[in-house]
């Protein structure tokens, strides 16, 4: 598992673009350039860590575009200390941005060869989430709650209560709502029983799968 001098500059060239598409926050575009993306992804793809796109990581998932992971967690407002759940591991890339910002990491994937290999995968490079959880997005993880921050990686058909129901009064909700293209929607709690809630431009995820009965 090598990173060398060339990876490094290419992180850093791709610091320079998410700069330039709209990405301000300091703590994530140094959480970008810290780490080694090549290394999530299949070895066939690695020539292509660099680049703003997202890749398939195997299982018919995809590791997200670095732009978008920029803006999810931009927008939701993580800092260090927060304690954050995130729905759809995936290959772990957006696990480690939230653990490079110093936040306690809940993490949920529903696909079981994705979860075992990103299970041993984060920990061999340093990132160690509170807890990786096998399970299914859409309940949240209510043992746990209430969270600073819930982050949902997969495209969701409509916003799941329990989601809302398990975020801090101050919280905030990230998800992408819609089915071939989505809206990112971030709801803020802003009372027990209210929240604010701002939409903003227009992605395009794997789907948020419902448990098969
Ligand atoms: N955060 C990931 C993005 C992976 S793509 C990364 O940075 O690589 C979305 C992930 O959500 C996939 O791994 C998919 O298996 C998972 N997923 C889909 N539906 C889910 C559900 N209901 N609960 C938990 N994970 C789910």
């Amino acid at each position: 598992m090598k990173d060398t001098f060339t990876h490094k500059g290419m992180r850093q060239k791709l610091v320079r673009t998410l700069q330039k598409k709209g990405i301000k926050n300091k703590e994530v575009l140094a959480a970008i350039n810290t780490i080694p993306r090549h290394l999530f992804m299949d070895s066939g793809f690695i020539d292509h860590a660099y680049v703003d796109k997202a890749f398939p990581i195997g299982a018919e998932q995809t590791i997200s575009q670095p732009y978008t992971v920029a803006r999810q967690t931009e927008l939701l407002s993580a800092e260090k200390g927060h304690k954050i759940l995130e729905i759809g591991t995936g290959s772990g890339y957006q696990t480690a941005v939230l653990l490079e910002l110093g936040c306690q990491v809940y993490t949920i994937e529903r696909q079981n060869v994705l979860f075992k290999k990103t299970t041993i995968f984060l920990p061999k490079l340093g990132y160690r989430p509170k807890k990786f959880i096998f399970g299914d997005g859409y309940i949240g993880l209510e043992t746990e709650a209430p969270f600073d921050g819930i982050i949902v990686t997969a495209g969701a058909p409509y916003v799941p209560n329990p989601l809302l129901a398990q975020l801090k009064i101050g919280g905030k909700l990230v998800i992408p709502v819609g089915d071939e293209v989505q809206k990112m929607h971030v709801f803020t709690r802003t009372s027990e029983t209210e929240f604010e809630k701002e939409t903003y431009g227009e992605f395009r995820f794997v789907p948020l799968l419902e448990k098969k009965n």
